[in-house]
């Protein structure tokens, strides 16, 4: 049985993840817009991830018998200045769901809700990775300079994403 603090905050966590597909899809459409179409690909990607995400916090409440309450997504951004900003605030957005695993961590401990605590492990290992990759494409961006054709080569790159 998961108390209603945690059933309430991990509800919030199925949302937070649908908008971070939002989020990521939103940039997908900029970058498209932009002829970035393997930025864009590789946004589409991270875009499945993040539902898969809120798939995980909503298989977790359908086995401990909890009530999933779906609510309403925020549209996400339109517009951003140039790629680097795009991944800048992919890599800010990261940052900030690592915090909110971190408070239902936190959440779960304080109830002694093992259970929860556990199925956030793997939550925890896979923020690691999110802002590292994020941050790693941050510092490419910014490497390249001004030259349209190391762009070019990054955004290809970008697109063997799998
Ligand atoms: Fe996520
Ligand atoms: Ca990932």
């Amino acid at each position: 049985m998961i108390k209603q603090n945690v059933q309430d905050i991990i509800n919030k966590q199925i949302q937070a993840e649908m908008y971070s597909a939002y989020l990521y899809l939103g940039m997908a459409v900029w970058c498209n817009d932009q002829n970035l179409n393997g930025a864009a690909q590789w946004f589409k990607l991270q875009a499945k991830e993040e539902m898969a995400h809120a798939m995980r916090f909503y298989k977790f409440l359908e086995e401990t018998n909890s009530q999933i309450v779906l609510k309403a997504i925020d549209p996400p951004p339109a517009k951003w200045g140039n790629l680097l900003n795009v991944f800048e605030d992919a890599y800010k957005h990261e940052q900030k769901v690592t915090g909110m695993i971190y408070e239902i961590v936190n959440l779960a401990n304080k109830e002694g809700d093992h259970a929860t605590a556990s199925m956030c492990k793997w939550f925890v290992d896979e923020q690691v990775e999110e802002e590292a990759q994020t941050l790693e494409i941050v510092n490419q961006i910014k490497m390249l300079g001004d030259s349209k054709g190391s762009l070019f080569m990054l955004d290809r790159q970008l697109g063997k994403r799998e």
